[in-house]
């Protein structure tokens, strides 16, 4: 029984990282996890995270403080990661593609895999960090409250 429920658990666990439209970390997967098995715990998420990872079913990504989980295999993509939100978005890069091959006649290294991760702010975050800032100014055009 125990271990029918752990399998199930599992499985749940694997749906929503496949479901997800973004990167999510353990905290995320937790939450979603709950609302269909009130019963799973945190550490339920993190064994199950762990040993994906160990399988080669999930890929595990360090933006800023947080470790983040998608799928895997994926088609090479790599990272923007927002210092403000800790988000990180995907972006293709197809000169990688090139500096492999480079690498492979110069070097004669034979490069399986390449990731860049970028770092800076998200547009939401600039928006935000914008609207903070211009809060401290009168805005042109506007009366001043006194
Ligand atoms: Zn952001
Ligand atoms: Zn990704």
């Amino acid at each position: 029984m125990l271990n029918r429920r752990s399998t199930e658990q599992r499985e749940l666990i694997r749906e929503i990282l496949q479901q997800a439209d973004e990167h999510l970390d353990a905290d995320n997967i937790y939450e979603q996890a709950r609302q269909r098995s009130p019963n799973i715990s945190l550490s339920t998420i993190y064994r199950n995270l762990q040993l994906f990872k160990e399988l080669g079913l999930v890929e595990e990504h360090q933006f800023g403080s947080r470790r983040y989980y998608e799928p895997a295999p994926q088609t090479e993509h790599h990272h923007l990661v927002c210092l403000s939100c800790g988000r990180g978005f995907e972006f293709k890069c197809p000169s990688t593609e090139g500096l492999k091959s480079r690498i492979n006649k110069e070097e004669g290294f034979r490069v399986i895999a390449a990731e860049v991760c970028l770092a800076g702010y998200c547009p939401a975050c600039q928006e935000r960090l914008t609207a903070t800032a211009a809060g401290n100014r009168t805005i042109p055009g506007q009366k001043e409250v006194k």
